[in-house]
C-alpha cells in the first residue's frame, strides 16, 4: 500500500519549460532588438540541459552554470560576456522574465487534493537549491501541500542517487516500499526512485516513450502515466 507520494517539481507540477521559453523570448526581445527569439529557444533549452547537469555532477558550481549558459547563448549572437558580473547580470535579467511566466500544470493542484482525500502524505525531492525552488512553491501556493521539501543543493547529492530518496522516506518515517516518486524524467526520477526501493512513476506528458524506454520502465517496476490525473488511481491500486 502506498502511503506517501513524493514529487519532482520542474516539469512535473511546475511548467518550467514553458516559463523558461517565455522568459528567454522576453529577454531577447528587450536586449537584442530585431532578433527573432523563436529560432533560439531550443538552443537555450539545450544549454540548460548541458550546464545544469555539469552543476549536478559537481563539475561547476551553481553560479557557474548560470554564467556558462549566459555566455554560450550570447556567443551565438557574437556577444561576449567576459566578466563574471556581466554574465550574472544578464542571467538575473532573464530570471525576472522567467519568474513572470511561472505557472503550474492544470492537473497539479487537483492531483494533490485527490491524494489528500485518499489519505496519502505528500513530499517533494527536487534537484535544485532552496532559494530558487522554494519561491516557486510559495508563489504558486504549493507549499501547504508538502510536509517535507528536500533539495539536492541542501542535502548534498542529487537524484538519481538512492540516498536522497532514502533520506526523504526517513524524514517521513515511511518505508520506501510504501512510497512512490513521480517525475518527468525516466532515469533521474522513475528509475532512480525504483533503484531506492520506491514505486517509480514516469510522467510522460508528451507520450514520447520509446519501446525501449517502456521496456526499461517495466523491468524496474516503474509505471508510466501521461497526466497527474492518473496518479491517485494508480497509487490506490498499488
Ligand atoms: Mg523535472
Amino acid at each position: 500500500m502506498i502511503r506517501l507520494a513524493l514529487f519532482d517539481l520542474d516539469d512535473t507540477l511546475f511548467h518550467h519549460r514553458q516559463a523558461v521559453r517565455a522568459g528567454i523570448a522576453a529577454h531577447v526581445a528587450t536586449t537584442l532588438p530585431g532578433i527573432d527569439a523563436s529560432s533560439h529557444l531550443d538552443r537555450w533549452d539545450a544549454l540548460e540541459e548541458q550546464h545544469y547537469h555539469r552543476y549536478l555532477s559537481g563539475e561547476i558550481d551553481y553560479l557557474g552554470q548560470r554564467r556558462a549558459r549566459a555566455r554560450d547563448f550570447m556567443a551565438g549572437f557574437g556577444v561576449t560576456l567576459g566578466e563574471d558580473a556581466a554574465a550574472e547580470d544578464w542571467f538575473e535579467t532573464y530570471l525576472v522574465e522567467y519568474v513572470r511566466a511561472w505557472t503550474l500544470f492544470d492537473d497539479a493542484l487537483p492531483c494533490l487534493s485527490t491524494l489528500a482525500a485518499q489519505g496519502v502524505r505528500v513530499g517533494m525531492i527536487t534537484n535544485g537549491i532552496p532559494s530558487f525552488q522554494q519561491p516557486k512553491l510559495d508563489t504558486l501556493e504549493l507549499s501547504a501541500h508538502f510536509e517535507h521539501v528536500v533539495t539536492s543543493g541542501e542535502f548534498g547529492v542529487p537524484k538519481p542517487d538512492p540516498a536522497i530518496y532514502l533520506h526523504t522516506c526517513n524524514l517521513f518515517g515511511v518505508d520506501p516500499a510504501e512510497a512512490a516518486y513521480v517525475g518527468d524524467r525516466l532515469h533521474t526520477d522513475a528509475l532512480g526512485a525504483a533503484g531506492a526501493g520506491l514505486l517509480g512513476v514516469w510522467l510522460d506528458r508528451e507520450a514520447t516513450a520509446s519501446p525501449a524506454e517502456t521496456a526499461t520502465a517495466a523491468d524496474s517496476g516503474a509505471h508510466i502515466i501521461a497526466s497527474l490525473h492518473q496518479l491517485a488511481p494508480l497509487l490506490a491500486r498499488s
